[in-house]
């Protein structure tokens, strides 16, 4: 498909706190990387948004030359897409300040990932984590984009994207189409955790996640033990440990390996301890080329600069344009 002006556009983004991992692989990059032939995409770094649960930054730059450098060796192309730094584009915070305006305290104290940052943080429950998803909302419709590649947890988002971007438009007129959050597949993704309580997560759950930087040997530990049951009665619901070792499977194994253990659990001749050992391999397969090209990515500071730059100007172009519109609906426009 030719690229072209009346292209649905692409936003996402991830933020810099801490490692990649397979969910972020799965949940956004892959499709990052098929949507940069087909689309306009705008991809970023989200260091504003890492600032709501991080009060220590120094190790900040490195996670977001990490990130930079991890989107590139998954197959992001910096010339085909704008891959630029949040902090970058001043136009956002206006946006966001705008935005603000129009979501409301009490939707936000509902949103499910305040009320999870919530538990986990109670020591800094700032008005940013508050008003995370208007920020994230600002990122999007600054590009006036409609398609956001993200995973799961992040559906909820999305719809108060839609809700803020509604209420705009019907009290200041139409500036922003409707952004959905976005998945090639049928469904949105969520990458479970190998012990089975939640998802993988950059930040929380370290030993249950594996990470784009991992170690072939200590990818091979995690997934080793990884959380299975003892029972292999096939007449009895699958536990949910199991079906998430079936869910890793089909993300990296081929589709004779995954029918082949299929047909071993129905007949309840399964040997979980070879399971594991298909997947961590076929986990390093994966995984291995990507971590060796990011760490060269990664250790090349002046490269990791012009791709900043120059991505923050095709990215700053188009949120000025959309804040010309902005301004002009409102009427903050007087001479
Ligand atoms: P994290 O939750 O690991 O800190 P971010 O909040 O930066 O990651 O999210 C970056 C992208 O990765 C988002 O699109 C998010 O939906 C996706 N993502 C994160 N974890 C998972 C997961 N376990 N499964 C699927 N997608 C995920």
């Amino acid at each position: 498909m030719q690229k072209g002006a009346d292209q649905p556009i692409v936003m996402s983004g991830i933020r810099p706190t801490g490692f990649l991992h397979l969910g972020n692989y799965f949940g956004a990059l892959k499709n990052y990387v098929r949507m940069q032939d087909e689309f306009t995409c705008y991809f970023m770094v989200a260091d504003l948004h890492a600032l709501t649960t991080l009060t220590e930054t120094k190790e900040l730059k490195a996670n977001v030359s990490r990130v930079l450098a991890e989107n590139i060796a998954c197959g992001l192309d910096p010339d085909k897409v704008a891959l630029y730094c949040q902090s970058h584009v001043y136009e956002t915070n206006e946006l966001y300040l705008i935005l603000n305006m129009l979501a409301y305290v009490g939707e936000l104290e509902k949103t499910v990932t305040f009320k999870e940052k919530v538990k986990l943080h109670p020591q800094n429950v700032n008005a940013g984590l508050l008003t995370y998803p208007v920020l994230q909302a600002a990122d999007i419709l600054l590009h006036r984009a409609t398609l956001v590649p993200v995973g799961k947890d992040q559906e909820q988002h999305l719809e108060m994207t839609r809700n803020f971007s509604n209420r705009f438009n019907h009290r200041y007129g139409d500036v922003f189409p409707e952004a959905h959050a976005f998945n090639y597949g049928d469904e949105l993704l969520k990458v479970p955790s190998l012990d089975g309580a939640g998802k993988m997560s950059k930040s929380e759950n370290q030993y249950a996640t594996i990470y784009l930087s991992d170690s072939d040997e200590l990818i091979l530990n995690k997934v080793k033990k990884a959380k299975t049951d003892s029972g292999t009665d096939p007449a009895a619901p699958m536990s949910e440990s199991i079906v998430n070792l079936f869910n890793l499977m089909k993300l990296v194994c081929a589709p004779d390996v995954i029918k082949h253990y299929e047909d071993t659990y129905q007949s309840g001749t399964i040997r979980y301890g070879d399971l594991k050992k298909q997947l961590g391999e076929d986990m390093v397969k994966f995984i291995s080329p990507i971590r060796e090209k990011a760490e060269s990515i990664r250790n090349d500071a002046k490269y990791l600069k012009e791709i900043m730059e120059k991505g923050a100007e095709k990215a700053r172009k188009s949120a000025q344009a959309t804040m010309l519109l902005v301004r002009d609906a409102i009427g903050l426009n007087y001479y």
